[in-house]
């Protein structure tokens, strides 16, 4: 498997290999830094300041000829890798012929052929329509719009630890107030928050998280926001920036169910699950759940900026006509480049990939765990997985060593990213398309990172 999806998607010139031929980060990356001082907004942060020159596969080289395991895949974008042959030569092939109209102005066929890929790929068997936008925030922003005309309701419910974006509506909707939220006020109104299902966190312990979770929301929701004032409920099947929090099974399907009853709209953001990511198409299929919209981005395009709200017929068609839309929403060169893309997943069989990358990492991740007890939680599904550090004995958060290990691990030569609301979560997004050998060498380089910070205490 490994073999078929290295010649299908990597150049041959660019080397899989680690290799660090300077510091971590190097003259030339160090140069350009400082030009950016003067030249870019300070509120633009960068986990690891290389700067990249190519990058493929499972390495990204910067400007001063090192080359790094990713770890991160530009945050889970990339899963069919930098520069994928079908997505590349479909860009191409786009760019020259034209490259924007306005969909709303004078429509074409890739916009279409885009939407048709997400009503046949996303779950359900249901008549399907599909609008396309520039971002994920923006995709939220249209799903509760949607919700909101579809039921005539305003309420929207949103969870402990959730990330939905950086426009006023999502960053209502996001929980963590530091870096994202604080300052950014006043924000939209009729957003409420409600505990998340987060086993390792819940306070009764993570065997009783899987019965009173539900029941603690639901009951939240009939009294304290009134559930026939809710027009959605929207949460990440697996959150993301919320630290990789995987709810207990059965968890989503009883949200799910009481949305029905009640005539709630179950909005999904999958748009860090989606695509492969999770070893399948989409992370609610894992738990049999169909959600009334599903919010896609990232992967989704290969890289080029693109995002979806796909969902129920009757939902997405009450929305009055010129209700929804946007300059840019559906660009023909993203959309070519999704087509080539959903391609690539479906040739490479990437699905079955990101459950083999998580056979793989998250055994070698509970023997680390043996070794540290830093380590508290392990946890993932498919090729989103991750680490929770706490100071050893107990589950409080330990943000230090986390910023810690990452640092050790950039100055190896490995791209990792963090994560959590207490700042304490390693996550590891290797694009699906990694090589066997680079996993493996990646895995070790953690490994020598954990020695590294425990010698250091
Ligand atoms: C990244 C992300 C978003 C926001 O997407 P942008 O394209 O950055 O606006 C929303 N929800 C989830 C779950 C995400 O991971």
């Amino acid at each position: 498997m490994s073999s078929m999806v290295q010649s299908a998607t990597i150049p041959a010139e660019l080397a899989q290999e680690r290799r660090l031929v300077t510091e971590i980060p190097g003259p030339k990356s160090r140069e350009l830094h400082a030009r950016r001082g003067a030249a870019v907004a300070r509120g633009v942060s960068s986990t690891l300041p290389i700067y990249v020159s190519r990058a493929a596969g499972g390495v990204v080289v910067d400007v001063d000829g090192n080359s790094l395991i990713d770890f991160g895949a530009g945050i889970a974008v990339v899963s069919v890798g930098n520069s994928a042959p079908r997505v590349a030569a479909a860009v191409q092939e786009q760019v020259a012929a034209f490259t924007h109209t306005c969909f709303m102005v004078a429509p074409y066929e890739g916009y279409v052929a885009v939407c048709e890929q997400l009503n046949r790929l996303t779950p359900g068997d249901h008549a399907k329509r599909s609008i396309l936008l520039n971002s994920g925030a923006e995709a939220i922003e249209n799903a509760v719009k949607i919700a909101r005309a579809y039921t005539k309701r305003q309420a929207v419910v949103a969870f402990d630890h959730g990330y939905h974006g950086r426009t006023n509506l999502t960053m209502a909707l996001t929980a963590k107030a530091m870096p994202y939220k604080s300052g950014f006020g006043p924000f939209a109104p009729e957003i409420y928050r409600l505990p998340m299902a987060y086993p390792f966190r819940w306070p009764t312990g993570s065997e009783r998280c899987g019965e009173e979770a539900p029941a603690a929301i639901i009951g939240a929701i009939e009294k304290q926001v009134g559930a026939e004032q809710v027009a959605a409920v929207v949460i990440e099947p697996i959150q993301g920036e919320g630290g990789f929090v995987v709810p207990p099974s059965g968890f989503l399907a009883r949200l799910a169910e009481f949305c029905r009853e009640r005539g709630i709209v179950f909005i999904a953001d999958e748009i860090q699950t989606g695509f492969c990511r999770t070893g399948d198409w989409f992370a609610c299929e894992h738990e049999g759940v169909v959600p009334d919209l599903i919010a896609t981005a990232k992967a989704i395009a290969g890289g080029l900026p693109l995002a979806a709200v796909t969902g129920r017929a009757e939902i997405m068609d009450s929305v009055h006509v010129g209700g929804l839309g946007g300059t840019f929403g559906g660009n023909p060169v993203a959309c070519a480049a999704s087509l080539g893309a959903i391609r690539t997943m479906e040739e490479l069989d990437l699905t079955r990939r990101a459950v083999w990358i998580g056979e793989t990492m998250l055994p070698r991740l509970r023997r680390l765990q043996e070794r540290h007890p830093a380590i508290g939680d392990v946890r993932g599904r498919g090729a989103m997985v991750a680490v929770e550090l706490v100071r050893p004995g107990t589950k409080e958060p330990d943000p230090e060593v986390t910023t810690a290990l990452a640092a050790a691990c950039h100055r190896r030569g490995l791209l990792t990213l963090t994560a959590g609301t207490f700042s304490n979560v390693l996550r590891f997004l290797p694009p699906l398309v990694i090589p066997e050998h680079l996993l493996n060498e990646g895995l070790g380089v953690l490994g020598e990172a954990f020695a590294s910070v425990d010698q250091g205490r």
